[in-house]
């Protein structure tokens, strides 16, 4: 598809949100109409003004004047008024519109979408350049529709009065236009160059926000600001680009029309030109084509506006159009048994060779617990990642209930999981908001003060002003990590799936603590199907099954006492930890 196509297209979907506001859109064309033809019929007064007023003496005229100039003031705010306010309102509708639509994407985007853009790109895209989309377009739709009309009424107004005059000025049209082209062409270029510029400052400010501790922990400070510098450089040199073909755009077109001007007094200065034209004629003419060079002028910023907002539209619409996450199952499930079983599944993430699991099987019983230990990066997150559908296999088939995880709907599916992971994530609400959060149906006090109770949140929150009402802070950042991984828990305990998940969930606990919470872990499990991910063997010695994993294979199976007593990868991990926790 040609760039020009694309260009429409964009322009004919940016048209569709404008739609459902035509009448106000409509109203504001009236006012920039109103308004052109405000300016240019006062400018028509001007030859009365001076032909009968002045030339002929005539008070009365004078008279007319000053009641007329307040009247035609009044009638010029108004219309701008009227023109700015609705194309404002229908701006500021579809920004809220196309953020709301990005927002929901988004969320419904797959989780590799996810890793493969920078939050902060994501984010400028909502902030930046939605408003990029409405400022842009309103910017070149208000030039081109009211100092279109203006243009137009100059010129009627100067045909009226001589039209072999006004043919001067209307020989440099084309001129104009071809360098407009020209410039017009950088512009978009230029335009888009910037949008993605924006992007990197806000992904490097964000790394910088986000990652605060370590960089002044690890002495990171120069080497943040400096890329930082460099990518503000860049946005800063590809506006300067901007403002540069503007500017000399600008001073070429009106170097053009000035010599358009002289060439209109040459003409005048003929004999048969001066006999037919009358003081206020010519005063008309010449103020005319004097007035024209402001509304050409932002005429020809109009298309680098229009390319602006375009570009900008482009981005979204790019978003929009990333495939969401496949929802194509129908099965309905309301509350699974609990039967999970892998059969020869093999994953590798996009980005990397490597298979992440290689031909992993196992079955899980309903209400039995599976334990998965091995080195970081052996692939047993992947597992849980696989189960809930944030990846798909290449090959092999995950069931759940004797049914393949994809013939479920989305919803039906994740409903029936529970994930404490070892990264919590806290909602900038109260400690009992976000126990609550994920929970289905009403939540009663008693319950959630139960649940808290059971995963130890109420020992640290009892102590608090508020309780479990007190707030967290944005992302957590008033609780320690052992604090955090309690509510995570709680917020498991409640949301009461059939299916539990425990990817590392005591990691940031002390013994002690995760001695009582190992207790409330195990009353969660008995009448729920779990899978256990832990790093402390300990916690694991009661597994139903353990499987070992190593560079995404499953090399030992088996309980824990069969496992020790083969003396193999396990053994070794035990009696590594074992030692290490006497000594
Ligand atoms: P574990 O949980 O056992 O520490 P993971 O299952 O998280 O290990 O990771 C298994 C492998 O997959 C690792 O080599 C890791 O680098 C890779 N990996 C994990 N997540 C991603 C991802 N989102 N994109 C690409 N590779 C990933
Ligand atoms: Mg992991």
């Amino acid at each position: 598809m040609s760039a020009e196509t694309v260009k429409q297209k964009t322009f004919r979907r940016l048209m569709g949100y404008i739609k459902p506001y035509r009448a106000a859109f409509f109203f504001s064309i009236v006012g920039m109409l109103g308004y052109a033809a405000v300016d240019t019929f006062f400018l028509s007064q001007i030859q009365t003004l001076i032909d009968d007023g002045l030339t002929d003496s005539d008070p009365k005229i004078l008279i007319y004047g000053a009641i007329f100039v307040p009247v035609i003031f009044v009638l010029r705010g108004l219309f701008n008024f009227i023109s700015t306010y609705f194309l404002n309102w229908v701006g500021f509708r579809v920004v809220t519109t196309m953020r709301q639509q990005l927002f929901d994407h988004m969320v419904k985007l797959p989780v590799s979408f996810h890793d493969r853009h920078s939050t902060g790109d994501l984010l400028s895209k909502v902030t930046y350049t939605t408003q990029q989309v409405a400022e842009a377009t309103s910017r070149a739709v208000l030039i081109l529709i009211r100092e279109g009309a203006y243009v137009i009424g100059l010129l009627a107004l100067m045909f009226y009065h001589s039209w072999q005059l006004s043919l001067v000025f209307l020989l440099i049209g084309p001129v104009i236009a071809k360098i407009v082209a020209v410039v017009s062409k950088r512009f978009r270029k230029v335009s888009s160059r910037i949008q993605n510029a924006m992007g990197d400052v806000t992904t490097t400010a964000e790394q910088m926000l986000n990652g605060h501790k370590v960089v002044v922990m690890y002495e990171g400070q120069k080497r943040e600001s400096k890329r930082f510098e460099t990518v503000t450089n860049i946005t800063r040199n590809q506006n300067m680009k901007l403002i540069n073909a503007q500017t000399l755009s600008t001073s070429v077109i009106q170097l053009i029309a000035s010599f358009s001007l002289s060439m209109v007094l040459v003409l005048a200065s003929y004999p048969q030109m001066l006999e037919q034209l009358t003081a206020g004629a010519f005063t008309t003419m010449l103020t005319a084509m004097i007035m024209l060079l402001r509304p050409l002028k932002q005429l020809t910023t109009v298309n680098s506006d229009f390319q602006r907002g375009i570009a900008a539209a482009q981005s979204i619409f790019s978003i929009l159009d990333e495939k969401a996450e496949d929802d194509s199952g129908k099965k309905q499930l309301d509350r699974a048994r609990g039967e999970i079983s892998f059969e020869h599944v093999t994953f590798h993430y996009d980005a990397t060779e490597s298979p992440a699991l290689k031909d992993v099987s196992f079955r899980v019983a309903p209400g039995k617990t599976l334990a998965l230990v091995g080195r970081s990066g052996s692939g047993k997150s992947t597992i849980s990642n696989l189960l809930a559908r944030f990846y798909t296999p290449q090959q092999g088939v995950i069931k759940l209930d004797d049914t393949n995880i994809y013939d479920y709907k989305l919803k039906s599916l994740r409903r029936q999981f529970a994930l404490v992971s070892q990264h919590v994530t806290l909602f900038n609400d109260s400690i009992a908001n976000n126990i609550a959060y994920g929970a289905r149906g009403e939540v009663t006090q008693e319950r959630l003060r139960e649940v808290a109770e059971l995963a130890y949140v109420t020992e640290f929150t009892d102590n608090l002003p508020n309780g479990l009402n007190t707030m967290v802070g944005e992302n957590g950042v008033m609780l320690s990590g052992g604090q955090r991984q309690r509510i995570a828990i709680a917020r498991a305990l409640l949301r009461d799936a059939p299916i539990l998940i425990l990817d590392e969930a005591t990691s940031a606990l002390d013994t002690e603590s995760e001695r009582h919470i190992q207790t409330a872990l195990q009353t969660l499990q008995k009448n729920r199907t779990s899978i256990v991910i832990a790093h402390r063997l300990s916690t694991i010695e009661k597994a139903d099954e353990i499987l070992v994993l190593e560079d995404g294979a499953v090399i030992e199976r088996g309980n824990h006492q069969q496992l020790l007593e083969q003396e193999g990868a396990y053994y070794q991990l035990y009696s590594l930890q074992f030692s290490g926790e006497l000594g």
